[in-house]
């Protein structure tokens, strides 16, 4: 179960440039992740503690698993990714288990960033910890917590966290020394969009006409997620059409199909 539950992979593909929109938290990133891994003499030297832990908060789709997977391929640390909900286990002590097998997994294969998807699945506030469930939650968190606090003799491993529930989270996962360092990933402004777009669509067949930027313009509140989603629809519509271009009617018609079924699981109003 210890291989099933956390995903290992020694080399993922994400490179910095596959990420568009959100250049800060690129840099961001690289500061509290990256430096530590390929430079920590620097950090000795001038006596800073490079950030435990970092957390990715927003909405979904938007690069935080991106993000993780880039900064340890540019590391070339393996990546070692553990979901919230994998942790939250059945029977006592199998979350807590599960946390000392990934950061002893991590310190085998260092270096290596442990991604954590959904804390929130792990570190929310509770309400009621007294129910036997929650207790269980509890104590894996408080595993957690301990590992990252033993962290200092764990060599070359570094820690990412992302949730979409940041309101959700216990404050305790947050306290110096742990989940210290946080970076807000929003869903990009209308550059963003343009350059998302670019990227999702720089090994397909566009047209020349295609204007990136007027589409980008339509595209609010989409996430990367969705623009990606919307550049393989467009290129949908050209293959149906037998076509080997893509042009401007197939991202309109894609865009006209996303928005439609957007519509459809919408509950509609009086
Ligand atoms: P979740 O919170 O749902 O786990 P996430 O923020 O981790 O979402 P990712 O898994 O990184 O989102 O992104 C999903 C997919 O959406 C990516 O594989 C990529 O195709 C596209 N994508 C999302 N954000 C970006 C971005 N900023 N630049 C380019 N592509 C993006």
């Amino acid at each position: 179960s210890r291989a099933q539950a956390m995903e290992i992979d020694a080399s993922p593909e994400i490179v910095y440039d596959d990420i568009g929109g959100i250049d800060e938290q690129v840099r961001e990133v690289r500061e509290a992740v990256e430096d530590p891994l390929t430079n920590p003499e620097m950090f000795e030297t001038v006596g800073v503690e490079p950030p435990s832990g970092v957390l990715l908060y927003g909405p979904p789709g938007t690069g935080k698993t991106m993000l993780a997977k880039a900064v340890a391929n540019e590391t070339d640390a393996t990546f070692i990714k553990m979901a919230g909900s994998e942790l939250v286990r059945k029977f006592i002590g199998e979350g807590s288990r599960l946390v000392r097998d990934l950061f002893d997994l991590a310190a085998e294969r260092e270096p290596a960033v442990i991604f954590i998807d959904e804390i929130d699945a792990v570190a929310s506030k509770r309400t009621d910890s007294k129910t036997s469930g929650d207790a269980e939650v509890q104590r894996t968190m408080m595993q957690l917590l301990s590992e990252m606090d033993g962290f200092e003799d764990r060599g070359e491993v570094r820690i990412i966290a992302a949730t979409n529930r940041f309101d959700m989270l216990d404050e305790a996962i947050l306290r110096p020394g742990r989940f210290d360092r946080l970076i807000e990933v929003p869903k990009p402004n209308v550059e963003g969009r343009e350059h998302i777009l670019k990227i999702h669509t720089r090994n397909m067949n566009v047209d020349d006409d295609v204007d990136f930027a007027d589409i980008a313009t339509s595209l609010d509140d989409y996430s990367g997620a969705d623009i990606a989603a919307l550049a393989t629809e467009a290129g949908m519509f050209a293959i149906r059409d037998e076509r080997t271009e893509i042009r401007r009617a197939d991202f309109d018609a894609a865009y006209a199909k996303v928005e439609d079924a957007d519509e459809q699981t919408t509950i509609p109003g009086p």
